[in-house]
């Protein structure tokens, strides 16, 4: 790929911000001659792209939002249709699917990136890498880390989300050294493997590459789910955020200080709710700008995240700024009883009682408009021992106590829509 300097992050924050800015001139550039969305939306805001031409002249720019980018989808492709190599689609978790749209320079580019972010994260070309993740239905991060794996030089072996007792078998079978997974299920794995005496710890798996969920806590410490896993399994945990408009991964290095921010890929801001810049530590909306992608660049982005960065210098080298794990997403901040709950604190106030199994929540407005919030939980044992455990959980980490409803397995099934590609832990009604 053109004009893409590998070792940027390693360079001065003077040197990577000056690196930016003149990516970002050549993204405004192709924007202004490729998307008709954007040369529209320069038109319409009177927006010269020549006068931006540093990282704090974005402000100048208005955000571009999920609304705009499912309403007017195919009007940000950059490209005759017959030069898209692959349909990606948003989870859908929220709203309806949309569309992300990849050329073959785009696949090279994101194989680039997941390499560089396996780096990052120790990976080299003697790691074999066990997928547990989808690599189909139009799921972006599947086929990213393959790819990756691929770019790396490294093995893989695509499981896909399949059981327990099939991963531990092909884990015997091709001994990986990396897992890639939702950092919940290695707790499944851990379950079964000490059902049937296997071993893990000395499985050969040195560590897990984990997305999906949080697996820290904002200030950086282990959180719940992490230190279960962890006081049983001694694998170094790598967290990894990203999502299918970014086409870029946040990672961890060794110093698991914050996913290190790739910035030869995107440019990225924290913004509060008027579109200002946030400094280092305070806490808003994620924004990013593509850099280098041809299908469907972004501009201003928000991602709905809600994160902060850090940008003291890592011990790891390099002078990228970190991003903090996502504490909650912005559509689905609760209001609850006087107090704002984002769904990972929910999360994770469930994870400290270890007989709960499953659950899914429900988050619905009731009458007079306020939010409702009911737990669904399946435990195992008595649910009357259980829910004291639980009262006390919630009260400490939310300091409030939504309705708790018992249910059984198969009824939590029922809660959950069929078609869906990850495993719903949360409901909006
Ligand atoms: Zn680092």
């Amino acid at each position: 790929m053109k004009h893409l300097n590998s070792n940027i992050e390693f360079e001065s924050p003077a040197a990577i911000k000056k690196y930016q800015e003149v990516a970002l001139q050549e993204a405004l550039v192709y924007l202004q001659n490729n998307s008709p969305y954007y040369r529209q939306f320069f038109k319409q805001h009177h927006i010269s792209i020549a006068r931006i031409c540093t990282l704090e002249d974005l402000v100048q720019i208005p955000c571009t939002t999920k609304h705009d980018f499912s309403r007017f989808n195919f009007d940000f492709l950059c490209v005759e249709k017959n030069q898209i190599a692959d349909f990606t689609t948003t989870s859908g978790t929220t709203g309806s699917p949309v569309t992300v749209a990849l050329t073959e320079n785009d696949l090279q580019r994101l194989a680039y990136n997941e390499a560089q972010s396996f780096r990052c994260a120790q990976g080299s070309s003697n790691d074999i890498y066990m997928l547990m993740l989808t690599l189909d239905r139009q799921f972006m991060a599947g086929m990213a880390y393959y790819l990756g794996i691929r770019e790396l030089g490294a093995g893989a072996v695509r499981m896909g989300p399949v059981s327990p007792q099939m991963q531990w078998e092909n884990i015997e079978r091709f001994k990986p050294t990396v897992l890639v997974t939702v950092p919940s299920f290695l707790l499944k794995l851990i379950e079964y493997a000490d059902v049937h005496g296997i071993d893990y710890n000395s499985s050969g798996i040195e560590k897990a590459v984990c997305i999906g969920e949080p697996i820290r806590h904002a200030d950086l410490t282990e959180n719940k789910l992490a230190e279960r896993i962890r006081e049983k399994w001694k694998l170094s945990l790598f967290s990894t955020y990203a999502s299918t408009e970014m086409q870029t991964a946040f990672t961890e290095c060794k110093h698991q200080c914050g996913g290190h921010h790739r910035p030869e890929l995107m440019l990225v801001e924290i913004l509060d709710e008027e579109g200002k810049q946030l400094p280092p530590g305070e806490f808003g909306e994620v924004a990013i700008t593509s850099l280098l992608v041809e299908g469907m660049p972004l501009l201003r982005y928000r991602t709905g995240d809600i994160c902060c960065y850090y940008d003291k210098p890592c011990a790891c080298g390099r002078n990228t700024i970190r991003l903090s794990p996502v504490v909650g997403r912005k559509n689905q901040m609760i209001k609850y009883k006087g107090t704002t709950l984002f769904p990972p604190a929910i999360y994770e106030a469930l994870s400290h009682v270890s007989e709960i199994t499953d659950y899914v929540i429900e988050v619905s407005k009731n009458e007079v408009g306020n939010e409702e919030v009911i737990l669904n939980l399946a435990v195992n044992g008595s649910p009357d021992l259980a829910e004291p455990k639980i009262k006390t959980a919630l009260q400490t980490k939310l300091r409030v106590i939504p309705t708790i409803h018992f249910v059984t397995v198969t009824q939590l099934r029922a809660l959950r829509p069929a078609e869906s590609r990850k495993p719903l832990t949360i409901i909006f009604r």
